[in-house]
């Protein structure tokens, strides 16, 4: 070994990765540690054999979890009111892994007509292709639902309230009717309540609480809160359905990186304050576009005219920060809807919610719905998903942006 000319032997790659310094043990903090991890290293070979990662009881792989993916996955079992959670790297892929846990060829699945398009997507392609069939019924009328059951039928989703138009569903009956059927798995969509707006494993009913068997959230819009991270969350109270999926969560490797997991807790604490600030936000927004006589509808459940707001009542306290407007095709033209889009000066072109800036979407009517009154509607439906600015500023750029409606196509 060389020396330099002090005569002491330079330090080398080793002593940097093996050094001996460990920091003093009891640190606490009001964040919990990340921890991030492909290797975990155990103490002896005795523990590589026998540690198991499945119940959690220990670690053996980043893939399998740390403390980092722990805590965040019993939080948001406490959040959803399930018992069980797994963390994915999106609410899609959340939807993707149900379908592939539960579902074989000669099953069916069934879906809400108004349910976040992808989900809708994976039944048409991947589904599909390997044997599953699928069916869409309407969210509004439980008929509908038990029309379309037979005994190939394994999963339902259900989502509340309906993607972009926003028709709060009669949750009580659809579970009615699945619960009918043993052999029916109850899966929700639960990103726009967001564990804060009704319990998805006690949902009020007649008969008392009921519970679906999974739910969903992606985390991507109100635990994140920053517009910034993507992640999702399977939450279950039975532990046969939870290993099922945790099986499936494993086989396909579905890992999220530590620095995401940190931005979720970080947001998970201040979401139910963030979410109470939008819903009430939105509510201020819908009314006063109530009051407004270019929108020929306004769509929130909180609203009573919009659809299925006896449901979100008798479901619900809260309502999310979402609000859909429609324009009548015949007195404006998609081009002119386009032009008013493009004024607002606040409200920012682009998909996703739940974060601090407030989003704008146009959608073309036609073509999006095969059941209720938007399967023969035309004209465009506008979606704000409200962030935390002021409200009057708000209202006062939808106001300036409205003047471009007028703008000659
Ligand atoms: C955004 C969203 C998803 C998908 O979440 P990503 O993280 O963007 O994949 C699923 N369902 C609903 C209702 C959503 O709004």
């Amino acid at each position: 070994m060389s020396s330099d000319k002090t005569g002491t032997p330079p330090i080398t790659s080793t002593d940097l990765i093996h050094h001996g310094y460990e920091p003093p043990g009891g640190f606490r903090s009001v964040v919990p540690g990340i921890f991030k991890a492909s290797t975990v290293i155990f103490e002896d070979t005795a523990a590589l054999r026998s540690r198991q990662w499945k119940d959690k009881s220990g670690y053996t792989y980043g893939l399998h979890g740390t403390p980092s993916t722990f805590t965040l996955e019993e939080r948001l079992s406490t959040l959803e009111g399930g018992t069980r959670t797994l963390l994915v790297p999106s609410g899609l892929a959340a939807i993707g892994v149900v379908g592939l846990s539960l579902l074989r060829p000669g099953d069916e699945v069934l879906i809400p007509d108004n349910a976040y398009g992808p989900n809708k997507d994976f039944a048409r392609g991947e589904l599909k292709q390997w044997g599953v069939e699928h069916h869409f019924y309407d969210s509004q009328d439980a008929a509908s639902l038990e029309a379309l059951i037979n005994e190939r039928t394994r999963l339902v989703w259900l989502e509340a309230a309906g993607s972009v138009t926003l028709e709060f569903p009669d949750l009580v009956r659809l579970l009615a009717v699945a619960r009918r059927h043993p052999g029916i798995t109850v899966a929700l969509d639960n990103t726009w309540g967001a564990g804060l707006a009704f319990n998805a494993f006690a949902i009020p009913t007649p008969q008392g609480p009921q519970a679906v068997d999974i739910s969903i959230h992606a985390l991507t819009k109100y635990p994140s809160g920053g517009g910034d991270v993507l992640m999702g969350a399977i939450t279950t109270r039975d532990p046969a359905m939870h290993h099922q999926l945790n099986m499936t969560h494993m086989r396909l490797g579905l890992g999220v990186g530590a620095n995401d997991v940190e931005g979720i807790l970080r947001g998970l604490a201040s979401m139910p304050l963030r979410y109470a600030a939008q819903d009430a936000a939105a509510r201020r927004i819908a009314q006063w576009c109530e009051s407004r006589s270019e929108f020929a509808q306004v769509l929130h459940p909180a609203l009573p005219g919009s659809p299925g707001h006896a449901h979100w009542a008798a479901t619900c306290g809260a309502a999310a920060g979402l609000v859909s407007v429609v324009f009548n095709g015949e007195r404006h033209s998609a081009q002119q809807v386009d032009a008013f889009v493009d004024a607002l000066r606040l409200f920012k072109i682009g998909y996703s919610w739940g974060g601090p800036v407030s989003l704008v979407v146009p959608y073309e009517i036609q073509g999006m719905r095969r059941h209720g009154p938007f399967a023969t509607q035309r004209g465009t439906l506008v979606r704000f998903a409200i962030g935390l600015e002021q409200v009057d500023d708000l209202i006062a750029d939808l106001t300036q942006a409205l003047q471009a409606l007028d703008t000659p196509a």
